[in-house]
């Protein structure tokens, strides 16, 4: 009852189009839906976000769900979930591609979900990080805890368009940190980001990750830039 008198003054718009969305519908259309860019990477484990990281880190596995697309549907639901507080977005995200990695067999082997940090500067303006969601979904899925705290971001960057437009920002090295026990090691740890371009920011937190003991990684990224 309360819920259908607050949609009928806030009608619920799907993320992706703007148009207005079912009862039915979650976050965005029927027609958005069949229309987003899946990868299928989870078919193929040698696939293209997997070949991006060849001889620069040792990963068992890489997929992205989405392609993302300058100006498409893709860019328009991660500009709203990371800028516009479409939390669910990253849920919605993370359901769908829980079924798709069912088959997986790499999940069966992750100890942890490790969402890339942001600084505690930017996660106190945006409220929230933007691959929490993603990763509770995943969490909720697999039955795999999601660890927050081990990675953490020591350096805060003022714009996050700046280190697009570079592909990298300086020294994005000794950005990341690990703060760990010796119970962290040998473990095999998922991380999670938004959207894979260069890789330089998944490289660098792999490398600080690996600063753990016998640690294996896998990466798994909501969407993944594409021309
Ligand atoms: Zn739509």
């Amino acid at each position: 009852m309360l819920e259908s008198i607050i949609d009928l003054f806030f009608p619920k718009v799907c993320a992706g189009c703007k148009s207005l969305i079912n009862t039915n519908e979650y976050v965005v259309c029927t027609t958005c839906r069949h229309e987003l860019p899946l990868t299928n990477h989870h078919l193929n484990p040698e696939n293209e976000a997997f070949k991006k990281f060849y001889g620069r880190i040792p990963v068992e596995y890489v997929s992205a769900f989405l392609y993302f697309h300058k100006k498409g549907m893709v860019q328009e639901l991660i500009h709203n979930l990371k800028y516009k507080g479409g939390q669910e977005i990253g849920t919605f995200l993370g359901e769908w591609y829980a079924t798709d990695l069912e088959n997986c067999q790499i999940m069966k082997e992750i100890d942890a979900i490790i969402p890339v940090p942001l600084h505690k500067k930017r996660m106190k303006e945006r409220g929230y990080n933007q691959v929490t969601n993603f990763g509770l979904a995943l969490s909720t899925g697999f039955k795999i805890p999601l660890n927050d705290t081990l990675l953490v971001r020591k350096v805060y960057s003022k714009t996050q368009s700046k280190k697009n437009l570079l592909g990298r920002i300086d020294g994005i090295e000794s950005v990341f940190d690990v703060d760990f026990k010796e119970e962290d090691s040998n473990k095999h740890y998922l991380l999670i980001d938004d959207v894979l371009t260069t890789g330089a920011t998944l490289e660098a937190c792999s490398k600080a990750l690996l600063k753990i003991p016998g640690i294996k990684i896998s990466i798994v990224c909501m969407a993944m830039a594409h021309s």
